[in-house]
């Protein structure tokens, strides 16, 4: 059968279907190394966009250039000479009426070094640098100069680039791309003409026609910068498509069913009047908008924000005994062994006094607990189930699973967050899904990564407690610290000492901390020092972390490993080690471990000088502010959002244009027009997040 398109099937089909090999000059070849950049349509190779610019539109004089300009200038070769100083190189001495120049070749022919000869006219483009004889040219381009010869009409752009497709290759199939989006116009512009025009944005031809093809007078730092209405008008399509992404998975939530949890509320009650605290005003008012969720009959999906110590634990467990009331159970899951077994300490002893009989489900048990606890979760014996992940693994089968609790969700990506509630569905219902963290979301990526989400923050600490006040010292002072230390448990306080590294390995984290310890014992051996790391069987940690808790252990020497959720409040002093090599939401995740009760607390960031500026940055901001929101938003600010999101979350933060650091006043335009979009113009919201989020993640596009 022939399959070969006809000539009016041709022409329909959009840039966005044709393949790029029907470019000129791409063949398998060529065709696999785009791949490996993910461009495999013509419109790939036009969102494929510069990095930067040079400017080969004019001559520049000799004797206006200068250090660390890239330029195009006609000169005439004075002197020529072969030098043998260090390395063999040829150095061209060359001159235009304004100025001179050296060219400077370490590789060279012996044609070259014929055609270099005095009185030669060449066109050269170089970067000018500071040479031992004044400003010379390493390796420049040249060409030898004729009458007339033109200069470019536009700005060079220079392409992100893999192995082996060279500037060229790039300059010739954007040429090619280009040349198609301006003869038939088949790309088309989902963008309403009337959102465009009310930001000054241009429409999607002209602005790729700009950013791949500058003309001479358009502001070039502006386009490095990203900062150009063409750039911001992609990047502002780039986040309108994410958005829409997200739109679509929230939408799809909303199409789901769970089960209604209307109850009376007495467990929920009763557990709160065991506490011997009441609930602050915010814990109360975010109880009560997931009870509102709870009763509904479409699965809550909500993600509550709380700093280190604002008690979110307890908001979860009020949540917990709702759907318990109602019948049904509940799995709690934290991202490590040692906060997971932390919860399984707070709802055991919460709940079995009301009678509710909590689980248990770790990857480290023994295959015979491990069958014991499946039975008992598949029975529905075991009302709350408290875990890791391996809470969803296949063999995991629940009885009767409404409502899913994940804690410190920043370790977890959308994807997980899907597989999750998928993994939970039973039969037409999908549970309701409450997601706790403690990285403060910065509004920028609320509004992006998870715009899928309702959110509920608790934005107010328990009463009494403190700020931590914070020191750094250099690691040379180490007596110091250790007398401060010592100062701490005479007062009847308790200390972690945390040793970090920045090898993920388990085992060396584990040996650092051990070497520590020892140092430690030897220095005060007059005090309880114990040690707990990730290569402990969980049974050994959790003894250690109780001894800790009941404060037959005054000095906590510890990995990383308790970064997350470990509550101590009598722990008043922590010292970290390599805090410079930590970045900012570790610490503060670290930091939080002390300031939960009365006393004034502190923490000791050690560290090893000399200080880059980035560390240095992050050490202020931790002696300045105790605030999560403030760290996360200047966390951001230094990594970028990639970084904060996690690497699992690349898909989501690595926006191809778009810089949310740089565009976060583009935000609010954004969730407008994509509103506008969804409401008054459905049909473009497929083809834009095809266009931005590509096929492999239709899932998230949930389209
Ligand atoms: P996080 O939000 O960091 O998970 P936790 O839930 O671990 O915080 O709570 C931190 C500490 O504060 C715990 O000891 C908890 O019992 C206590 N706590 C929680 N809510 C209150 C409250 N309303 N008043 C006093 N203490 C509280
Ligand atoms: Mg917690």
């Amino acid at each position: 059968m022939n399959n070969s398109p006809t000539a009016a099937q041709t022409v329909r089909t959009t840039l966005a279907e044709k393949p790029v090999t029907v470019l000129k000059g791409v063949g398998p070849k060529v065709q696999e190394k785009l791949a490996r950049l993910h461009i495999e349509t013509v419109q790939d190779v036009l969102f494929h966009l510069p990095l930067r610019y040079q400017d080969r539109t004019r001559i520049t004089a000799l004797g206006s250039l200068s250090p660390g300009m890239e330029a195009v200038v006609d000169v005439e070769v004075k002197v020529a000479d072969v030098i043998y100083r260090r390395r063999r190189s040829l150095l061209c001495k060359v001159a235009d009426g304004t100025g001179s120049l050296t060219l400077r070749f370490f590789h060279f022919s012996k044609a070259q070094q014929e055609n270099l000869k005095p009185g030669t006219r060449l066109r050269c483009f170089g970067e000018a640098r500071r040479g031992p004889a004044g400003l010379e040219m390493v390796h420049p381009e040249y060409t030898l100069l004729s009458a007339n010869m033109d200069v470019d009409d536009s700005l060079t752009a220079i392409y992100p680039t893999t192995d082996g497709l060279h500037q060229l290759t790039w300059r010739k199939l954007t040429d090619q791309a280009l040349a198609l989006l301006s003869s038939n116009r088949v790309l088309q512009d989902w963008m309403p003409a009337s959102v465009l025009e009310g930001y000054g944005f241009p429409d999607l031809r002209q602005a790729l026609m700009t950013v791949h093809r500058p003309q001479p007078d358009e502001d070039l730092a502006a386009l490095a910068d990203g900062m150009h209405p063409a750039n911001r008008r992609l990047a502002f399509e780039e986040l309108i498509a994410h958005r829409l992404g997200l739109l679509a998975m929230r939408a799809k939530t909303r199409r789901l069913e769970a089960a209604p949890m209307q109850v009376e509320g007495k467990l929920a009650t009763a557990f709160i009047g065991n506490l011997p605290f009441d609930p602050t005003a915010a814990q109360a008012r975010v109880i009560a908008e997931i009870n509102t969720d709870l009763n509904a009959a479409e699965p809550m999906l909500r993600l509550v924000q709380g700093d280190v110590g604002a008690g979110k634990t307890v908001v979860a467990a009020a949540a917990a005994a709702r759907a318990v009331e109602a019948g049904f159970q509940v799995a709690v899951m934290a991202p490590t062994e040692i906060l997971a077994e932390q919860h399984l300490l707070n709802f055991s002893a919460w709940f079995e006094a009301l009678g509710v009989s909590v689980g248990w489900l770790s990857g480290k048990m023994t295959a015979k607990q491990r069958r014991d606890s499946l039975a008992a979760v598949a029975a529905g014996t075991d009302q709350i189930v408290v875990g890791t992940h391996a809470l969803f693994q296949d063999d995991v089968v629940f009885h009767r699973l409404g409502l899913t609790i994940i804690d410190e969700q920043h370790r977890f990506g959308v994807h997980q967050r899907l597989a999750l509630r998928n993994k939970g569905a039973d039969g037409d219902l999908t549970p309701h899904q409450l997601i706790m963290t403690a990285t403060p979301i910065p509004r920028t990526l609320a509004m992006t990564a998870y715009a899928d989400l309702d959110c509920s923050v608790i934005d107010e600490l328990p009463p009494g407690r403190k700020p931590v006040t914070t020191v750094a010292v250099a690691t040379s002072r180490r007596a110091e610290i250790i007398e401060r230390v010592r100062r701490a448990i005479g007062e009847g306080r308790q200390v972690y000492w945390v040793c970090t590294l920045i090898e993920e390995s388990d085992a060396l984290q584990a040996q650092a901390a051990e070497d520590t310890a020892n140092v430690l014992i030897e220095a005060l051996p007059e005090y309880s020092i114990a040690l707990v790391h990730g290569r402990m069987k969980a049974k050994e940690k959790d003894l250690v972390m109780q001894a800790f808790k009941n404060r037959e252990v005054d000095l906590l020497v510890a990995t990383t490993v308790i970064e997350v959720g470990v509550d101590v409040p009598n722990a008043s002093l922590m010292i970290i080690e390599n805090a410079e090599r930590l970045g900012l939401s570790q610490l503060h995740q670290l930091r939080g471990r002390v300031g939960r009760g009365s006393a004034e607390s502190s923490c000791v960031l050690v560290y090893q000088p000399p200080l880059s500026q980035t560390a240095r940055e992050r050490i202020a901001i931790m002696r300045e502010t105790n605030d999560g929101f403030v760290i996360a938003e200047r966390d951001l600010e230094i990594r970028g959002a990639g970084e904060l999101l996690g690497t699992r979350q690349t898909g989501l933060a690595g926006f191809r244009i778009a810089d949310l650091a740089r565009d976060d006043d583009l935000l609010d335009p954004v969730s407008e027009a994509a509103a506008l979009i969804v409401e008054q113009h459905p049909e473009a919201v497929a083809p834009l997040i095809k266009r931005w989020i590509g096929e492999e993640k239709r899932e998230y596009g949930g389209v």
